[in-house]
Order: structure tokens, then C-alpha cells, then sequence
């Protein structure tokens, strides 16, 4: 190890298919293996550095985590693997796990609610021994815990699903408002914690979000957070807990996990003709997904990228371009270029809400600029996916911030720099974003989930 650049050594160990054939593919990955049981410290790396993958070609990039413990700057995110009739893809899915591990990757990103995921991702680390060359990451699902006895169970289930004894790192899942977290405290969330920590059970412990910037910061500041994870992506850096968040969070020394860097794919497949001509145009000859990664890994603040990726062509491009990058590389003519892509989405936005919240707080609790990112989203990415994201972020919150709670104050009006007709484009949203059967099914559901 020169400068934290590390280079495999050929060594091949004992490692087999679920077949019980060894796999010449395999080899990278147990040198791999061979690089953790070398360091005694069960890291190998310090600061960024960057790791010769299995062709000899890639040099995955690291970022630490707060432990000082180097993080693949690209995560697998194991909620969309391919499936095959009414399960996954088992094969399929082992080829790219470890095909991404030779590669240098070493942050798996699962949860108890993905099908399947979890039993799946335990069954291919253990069979091919190589649970401690790689990092997991799994959630407790918050949502439904409704007793201290709860956590426990659903923790242990996760162990034995995941077949192994610890949990790197733990996160509560998709915390969308501060109130969350006080229920999980109410029930001791924070001794049960500190007791999985002393007895190894849990390495580091975070949360996933959705929600508002200003609910980030609260949640952010309302304990000694190892991580978070929060949805960021170039559409997204004003929105959810957005670069705002990403920066607080920098300022705590709590490292930032990257989900949905390409908006499920949005950044890629809907994106409109003008900005894939400009894409197509620009002589850095890079992928609409290309720009997307490099975007989030030109900052430093960013430490983990996820990506749910589904074939053995998107694992080893996305490990090339991971091997790539260095914070700080994007000229000005590069981020104008994401600007300018960026403002192709967003024209075909409804309602022109920057979302800078002047008009917050309304009087009666109505959440406006979510409610116009959502209705928004309709229309840029499709009518499920707004409302789907209107349901995460307001629908189940505790406190009720729905449009009919307008009493026409006007006092929003008086504010919005974008001279938006709010109380009327709030009922128009609210009727598009929840219609009767998901405004029905928005109350079963609040009935159950909220506390
Ligand atoms: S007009 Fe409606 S949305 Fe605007 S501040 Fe008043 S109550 Fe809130
Ligand atoms: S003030 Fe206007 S532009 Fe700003 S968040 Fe509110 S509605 Fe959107």
C-alpha cells in the first residue's frame, strides 16, 4: 500500500459458486478477500484511495465513513434486482453482486421491506465467503414498529435473513417527519441502540430520508447520527433534504449516503429530446447517466453513491466510472451544461415553484411547496411516480398538511416571489395528486402508520 493506492496481489482463495465450481471470475474477487484478511484492522486503505479491480484496470475510488473506514464511493443498492417468475433472479442477481465486489465495491444497501432482498443478499455473501470483505446496510422499517419488543424482533429477523451476527450499518427507514424519531425515542430506541453498538450487533447507525429540507435539518440535529441517506440527484438539489442538508450534515462530520442518483432512472429514460441532444452534442461523449454520477461524485460531501443495478453491463460501467472521479473535476462549462439539462426537465414543470418556501409556515399547517414539487413531478416523470412521492413525503405525516386545510388567508400569496396563484393551484394540485381511491387509501393507511 503506497499513498493509500492499493494494488491486489494474486492470490486465490478457497472461493466457490453455489454450484460448488470454482469460478475463474472469482479469482479478483478473493484477492480481494485476501486484501481484508491482510489488514488486520479488517480494512484495507485509509483517506481516498482506490483499489485495482479484476481486470487490472479499475481503481474503485474510497471515501471514509466516520469511523475513518473507507466506503466504495459506488453502492449496491439491492432493491432492484431483476426478477424471474415470481421471485428474483437468483444467478443473475449472484453475478452481479459479485462481479461488483471484484470490482472494488464494498457497501450493499437492503431493507426489510424489499422482497426477497435480504434473505437473497445473505445467501450469496455466505456462500461464497466473502460476508467480511463488504459492508451491509440494512433499515429498520420504523413505520411499522409499534412496541420496544418490535425492534427487537424485526432486528433479529433481519440477522437471520441477512446470515450473519452484525449489522454495519443500521438506518432507520424513511424518516419523513421529526416526529418519527421521537416515537422510536418514546420507546428507547436510543439504550437499545447503544446496547447493539457495545455488543457489535450494530457497527454505525443513520437514517434514510424523504421529506422537506427544513424536517432534514431537525431530524439531522436531533441525535449523534453515524450517517444518513438522503434522495439527491441534479433535479433534486433543492429539493428533499437537498444540498442544504448535504452541506449541514458535512458541517456535522455525519457522511452522506446517495439514493436514487438518476431519479429511478428518470434521468435517463424520460428525458426529454432537447436534453438528449445536448448530451449527445457535448464532446465529453459521456451517458445521461455518466452525467448524473459524475455530478454527485464532483462533491466531496457526497460518500456513497447507491445504484440498483441489474446487469453485469451496468455494474462494471458504473464501476468504470467510479474509477474515474475526483471531486472538483467538472468545469464550469460542465455544470452549465447540467444546468441547462436540468432546465429541459423542469419546462415541463405546471406550476413555476422554485421551492424556496417564503410562503412557509402557513397558518394552517398546508405544506405548498410539496404539494407543487409533487403535482409537478406528475407531469416531468408521471402521474404514479408524483403521487407516489406526494403519499411518502405528506400523506403519512403526523401532522396533516393537506390542501383542504387552506382558509384563503392569502398570507402565502403576499410572499411567493413567483407570483403564484397558490390558493387556487393548491386545489388543483391537491385534486390531481389525490384522487378519491389514494385520498381513501392516504387515511386506511395514516390510521395504521401513524402514531
Ligand atoms: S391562503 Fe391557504 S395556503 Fe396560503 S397561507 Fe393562507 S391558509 Fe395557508
Ligand atoms: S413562495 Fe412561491 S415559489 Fe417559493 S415555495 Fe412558495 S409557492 Fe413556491
Amino acid at each position: 500500500m503506497v499513498d493509500g493506492t492499493l494494488t491486489a496481489c494474486a492470490v486465490t482463495l478457497p472461493v466457490r459458486t453455489h454450484a460448488g465450481v470454482p469460478c475463474a471470475s472469482m479469482i479478483g474477487m478473493a484477492r480481494w478477500v485476501a486484501l481484508y484478511a491482510a489488514d488486520p484492522t479488517g480494512w484495507a486503505g485509509r483517506g481516498t484511495s482506490s483499489l485495482v479491480g479484476g481486470n487490472g484496470r479499475e481503481h474503485m475510488r474510497f471515501r471514509n465513513d466516520r469511523q475513518g473506514n473507507p466506503v466504495s464511493i459506488l453502492g449496491f443498492g439491492c432493491m432492484r434486482f431483476s426478477r424471474k417468475g415470481m421471485g428474483i433472479d437468483y444467478d443473475k442477481a449472484e453475478r452481479e453482486i459479485l462481479r461488483a465486489i471484484e470490482l472494488g465495491v464494498n457497501y450493499f444497501d437492503t431493507a426489510y421491506v424489499y422482497p426477497g432482498s435480504e434473505e437473497l443478499l445473505g445467501e450469496v455473501l455466505e456462500r461464497n465467503g466473502v460476508r467480511d470483505g463488504v459492508r451491509i446496510a440494512t433499515k429498520l422499517p420504523q413505520y411499522l414498529v409499534r412496541s420496544a419488543a418490535a425492534i427487537d424482533r424485526y432486528f433479529e429477523e433481519e440477522l437471520r435473513r441477512l446470515r450473519t451476527d452484525h449489522v454495519d450499518y443500521y438506518l432507520m427507514h424513511m424518516i419523513t417527519d421529526p416526529a418519527q424519531w421521537e416515537s422510536l425515542r418514546r420507546l428507547g430506541i436510543e439504550d437499545w441502540i447503544a446496547a447493539r453498538k457495545a455488543s457489535g450487533q450494530i457497527g454505525q447507525v443513520g437514517f434514510s430520508f424523504h421529506g422537506g429540507t427544513d424536517a432534514f435539518m431537525e431530524v439531522l440535529g436531533a441525535y449523534d447520527w453515524d450517517f444518513c441517506q438522503i434522495q439527491y440527484n441534479y433535479l433534486d438539489e433543492h429539493t428533499q433534504a437537498g444540498r442544504r442538508g448535504l452541506m449541514a450534515a458535512a458541517e456535522r462530520g455525519v457522511p452522506v449516503i446517495v439514493m436514487e442518483p438518476l431519479r429511478g432512472g428518470k434521468l435517463v429514460d424520460l428525458m426529454p429530446e432537447e436534453g438528449r441532444d445536448l448530451i449527445a452534442q457535448n464532446p465529453r461523449g459521456w451517458s445521461a447517466a455518466e452525467w448524473a454520477f459524475r455530478w454527485l461524485w464532483d462533491q466531496p460531501q457526497v460518500t456513497c453513491v447507491l445504484s440498483g443495478m441489474n446487469s453485469l453491463e451496468m455494474v462494471e460501467e458504473n464501476c468504470r466510472i467510479a474509477s474515474e472521479v475526483e471531486p472538483g473535476q467538472l468545469t464550469q462549462e460542465d455544470a452549465a451544461l447540467i444546468a441547462r439539462i436540468a432546465d429541459c426537465i423542469n419546462g415541463s414543470v405546471k406550476v413555476g415553484c422554485t421551492g424556496c418556501g417564503y410562503c412557509m409556515p402557513c397558518p394552517q399547517g398546508v405544506d405548498i411547496p410539496a404539494l407543487f414539487r409533487c403535482y409537478n413531478h406528475m407531469h416531468t416523470e408521471g402521474r404514479r411516480d408524483g403521487r407516489k412521492e406526494y403519499w411518502q413525503t405528506v400523506s403519512l405525516r403526523k401532522e396533516r398538511a393537506f390542501a383542504r386545510q387552506c382558509v384563503g388567508c392569502g398570507r402565502c400569496e403576499e410572499r411567493c416571489p413567483q407570483g403564484i396563484a397558490i390558493r387556487e393551484q393548491i386545489r388543483i394540485a391537491d385534486r390531481a395528486l389525490r384522487p378519491l381511491p389514494w385520498r381513501i387509501a392516504g387515511d386506511v393507511a395514516r390510521a395504521f402508520a401513524v402514531r
